[in-house]
């Protein structure tokens, strides 16, 4: 890997930029957003289901193929947009895992992938530009990821489906990157649609499309993010997963997706107090999860407050992965007029989402924000999010 300055990257169309910066025009532009959980936190490494959607905020790479009939060159070129970057080059026909550092591996590690799965890859001069921010929980690495892959796909001739491109991204985050996270992300960001929520059902990878129409519902998803991030964050998530499996192995099911809510009483007979809080945190999220999709199908956004609010209180109390921040936020937008609010994502930090009628929003704003100042809280970053398009070719 050899840095060399990057130029020329600033103004104009990303396509012109990167004409600036590569010397010739890409041969085209994808784009693949972040995303957010509305609802389904942990119940996808129980084989649940979760409901995230595709956000308007999304990474935007253009790419060039090195390679023509007469020239093979596996050299590949990176540059973000991002801050004062570097450009990254690298050897497509040389990449091991674990061994790249920075942006660049998620990127290599989907190339990395797509070898794996016996697809050749050239090649290619690549831009990236994103506005998903990074580490509030939205998923900016799967919406590089999801970028990445459709371009190539498209540029390959692979003909991936989704959820083949959904596996694939998953095995380079897990095997190249080295991050443990599941298939939500993805398929959110490569099966996502405007106005749509995800329903994806985390064992077999189905997927539904559920109307999610928060402006024509006459509110506003707010993202809170709170900028904490626990060190225990990580061990916090293992011992989550330890105490699913423990709990679904006492239980004899294959997985906690096959506890009912019926089977609580029973279980908690069985399990011992931490294990039984932590299973009905589970087996009660993948039903609020199912309630959502029925009440979005029928009622409509407006209707799915007290769902988001008992999620919340399951995590807080039974799940154990809030904290101070989460709860203020989710507690301070309540009581200024949000309909329902809950933290998203793995928990210890990252963000709180509330959904809240569009003529609340400023007073939830102002009240989250001076709430965290009273609190001594590191001042949060508010901003509102739309469900928006799954990853397309852009130009
Ligand atoms: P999250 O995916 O929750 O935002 P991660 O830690 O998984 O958080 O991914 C964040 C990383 O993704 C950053 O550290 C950076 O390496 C990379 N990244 C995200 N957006 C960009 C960007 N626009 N340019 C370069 N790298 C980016
Ligand atoms: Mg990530």
């Amino acid at each position: 890997m050899n840095p060399t300055p990057r130029t020329g990257a600033q103004a104009g169309s990303l396509a012109d930029r990167f004409e600036a910066t590569f010397g010739a025009a890409p041969h085209g532009v994808w784009a693949a957003p972040g995303r957010v959980n509305l609802i389904g936190e942990h119940t996808d490494y129980n084989e649940g289901f979760v409901l995230p959607f595709a956000i308007d905020k999304r990474a935007r790479t253009a790419v060039r193929l090195r390679s023509d009939s007469v020239r093979k060159d596996s050299t590949i070129r990176l540059l973000s947009t991002f801050g004062d970057q570097e450009l990254v080059e690298a050897d497509a026909a040389a990449l091991i895992p674990g061994t790249v550092t920075g942006w660049a591996r998620y990127p290599l590690g989907v190339v990395w992938a797509l070898q794996q799965h016996g697809i050749e890859i050239p090649g290619f001069d690549l831009l990236l530009d994103s506005d998903v921010p990074l580490g509030a929980g939205l998923s900016s690495s799967h919406a590089i990821e999801c970028a990445v892959i459709t371009a190539l796909n498209e540029l390959t001739g692979a003909g991936l489906s989704a959820e083949e491109m959904v596996r694939l991204t998953q095995h380079a985050e897990n095997a190249f990157v080295g991050a443990p996270t599941g298939i939500m992300d993805q398929s959110a960001s490569l099966r996502g649609a405007s106005g749509h929520a995800v329903f994806l059902d985390c064992r077999d990878q189905a997927v539904d499309l559920v109307p999610f129409e928060t402006e024509k519902a006459g509110l506003v998803l707010l993202v809170i993010d709170t900028k904490v991030s626990h060190s225990h964050a990580d061990g916090g998530y293992a011992s989550r997963r330890a105490s699913c499996e423990l709990g679904a192995d006492v239980l004899g099911a294959g997985a906690l997706r096959d506890v009912a809510v019926a089977d609580l009483g029973e279980a908690s007979s069985l399990l011992d107090p931490v294990t039984f809080r932590r299973v009905r945190h589970i087996v009660t999220e993948n039903d609020r999860v199912l309630q959502a999709v029925d009440v979005l199908r029928i009622q409509g956004p407006a209707h799915i407050g007290s769902l988001l609010d008992a999620s919340h209180a399951s995590m807080r109390d039974d799940f154990e992965i809030s904290c101070p921040e989460l709860d203020l936020a989710v507690d301070t937008a309540r009581a200024y007029g949000a309909i329902g609010a809950r933290m998203t994502g793995g928990g210890f930090g990252g963000s709180a989402i509330a959904l809240t009628p569009v003529q609340d929003e400023q007073q939830v704003r102002d009240a989250v924000v001076r709430a965290f100042a009273d609190a001594g809280f590191t001042r949060p970053d508010i901003f509102t999010v739309t469900p928006a398009a799954g990853a397309e070719r852009v130009s």
